[in-house]
């Protein structure tokens, strides 16, 4: 089922048209921010419609109008139209007159102009949208009762201004647009400024409307989102570019199956030494399951021996009972580190000959193997401001606060929230880039030099490997710098 959306810039004066096959059941909303302005449920195997709305998480009462005269497999319409004081909703038979109608009264206090409409059940392809007093809605309210006539929609519709924001990492703007009859305002700039204003004049009321519609739409595509003026304050002046901390990470391209016993890999079969036998997990003393191997030959270029050579191998002991085995890091930064102990992580060199063993039988929930064919280069950018903090002023500062508030500012984000909201950490399985924190910064320092150890490898929940890290955790395989042959794997879920 396609589940589509559309926006329809105006609370007030305007309708829309959408065509449903076999509507047996589905629900239709009219959103505007997290309300629901009117929820249109269709029975059409009960003969009803169920209406209702959402309003500051709070369903009102249901009304179910009686004879909704459709049967299951009839091809009809449904028009929604948003007139002065409540929905006026009118279907019929594709191809045929108005056969049902009904006003549901507004329910949301008027303070947000932009609705959107999605389905799960309908074509919204086939949704027109269409000036208020269109042949449609004039049928609807024709077919109303007298008393109806001072509710036309043709009255008292004022429009009201669309307001849109869009904000990233770089970007902080606004887009307005307000339609006073032929003439459309379009209104933006920077969050929290005047920004710019210009008009445009159409030949008539509707091609107006119409046009405003197109803008919005056009931005709503590129990521705008409906918001509310003066719900975001303004951002400060940027003094610190965070393009500089941009660092590069890979994510590992994939096919299924195993390949060959040097190749990179999740799961599948180790490259082990003859004779060697399968790793045990040093807690349990049971068999562990490859987590990954990497060739350090087949890294990108840019860290290919960075790490240092021959095969990464990651084992860990998925048997009940050993997630919990930590043990603290002698030195931490950020939040003490948790080292996880049921596993081993190596480098091996493939030299001399390798065992022919295959995967031990007693594994028997051996996760599928996956080959990594290739790696996909991404910019990352840190996920707290703690790492510009260790960046600009040393490692014993991550945990200043202060610091972090000023690094915020001068990045040119109004509060952290802002600067979490937009950064870019990549969350999935990754290559080296910057470790994504469920928890906060837990690096652990090297057990002989004490220094930060960096990432490696990023292990998600369910990424490549069909396993969950507590809650949809992130794991992260940390090396030191200098004493490449001292690992540690840390791991945090919300
Ligand atoms: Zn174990
Ligand atoms: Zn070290």
């Amino acid at each position: 089922m396609p589940e589509s959306q559309i926006y329809i810039p105006y609370r007030k004066g305007f309708s829309f048209k959408i065509r449903y096959l076999n509507p047996n059941w589905g629900v239709l909303h009219i959103c505007s921010g997290n309300n629901i302005a009117l929820q249109v449920n269709i029975r059409s195997h009960e003969n009803t419609l169920a209406l209702n709305s959402l309003i500051n998480g709070a369903w009102g009462t249901q009304e179910e109008p009686a004879g909704f005269p459709f049967d299951v497999n009839q091809e009809i319409f449904l028009s929604v139209g948003a007139g002065a004081d409540g929905f006026y909703l009118s279907a019929g038979i594709v191809g045929s007159v108005v056969i049902f109608t009904y006003k549901y009264a507004y329910r949301l206090p008027e303070t947000q102009g932009l609705y959107l409409i999605y389905t799960n059940y309908a074509n919204l392809e086939d949704c027109t949208i269409l000036p208020h007093d269109s042949e449609l809605i004039g049928q609807s309210i024709q077919s109303e009762s007298e008393t109806s006539n001072k509710l036309s929609l043709t009255d008292n519709v004022e429009s009201e201004p669309a307001y849109l924001e869009f904000s990233d990492i770089n970007s902080y703007k606004f887009y307005e647009v307000n339609v006073d009859r032929v003439e459309i305002i379009t209104r933006y700039g920077r969050i929290g400024t005047s920004g710019q204003t210009s008009r445009q004049t159409y030949a008539t009321p509707e091609k107006a409307r119409i046009a405003a519609c197109k803008k919005l739409n056009e931005k709503l595509q590129k990521g705008y989102v409906p918001a509310i003026i003066g719900n975001r304050p303004p951002r400060p002046p940027r003094s610190l570019d965070i393009a500089q901390f941009i660092r590069l990470t890979w994510k590992p391209i994939v096919t299924d199956g195993d390949s060959s016993l040097l190749s990179s890999k999740f799961s599948g079969l180790p490259w082990l030494r003859k004779d060697e036998p399968w790793p045990n997990c040093p807690i349990c003393g049971r068999l562990m399951q490859l987590f990954f191997q990497l060739n350090m030959n087949e890294l990108p270029e840019p860290v290919r021996f960075e790490f240092g050579s021959g095969l990464l191998q990651m084992f860990y002991c998925c048997n009940w009972g050993c997630e919990g085995e930590v043990e603290s890091a002698v030195v931490s930064y950020g939040r003490t580190a948790d080292l996880n102990k049921n596993l081993l992580i190596r480098l091996v060199q493939p030299n001399g000959e390798a065992s022919t063993a295959p995967i031990p039988l007693a594994l028997s929930d051996y996760f599928p193997a996956k080959t990594i064919v290739d790696w996909q280069q991404l910019e990352d950018y840190p996920d707290a401001p703690d790492e510009i903090v260790a960046n600009i002023y040393g490692w014993e500062e991550v945990n200043n606060e202060e610091k972090q508030d000023e690094i915020v500012e001068r990045l040119g984000f109004y509060d952290l929230e802002d600067y979490c909201e937009h950064r870019l950490t990549y969350e999935g399985d990754k290559l080296a880039g910057y470790p994504l924190w469920v928890q906060g910064m837990e690096y652990s320092g090297c057990p002989i030099c004490h220094e930060p150890m960096r990432q490696v490898f990023q292990l998600a929940s369910e990424d490549n490997l069909p396993y969950m890290f507590g809650d949809v955790g992130i794991g992260h395989v940390l090396q030191c710098r200098t004493h490449k042959e001292q690992f540690a794997f840390i791991w945090a879920c919300s």
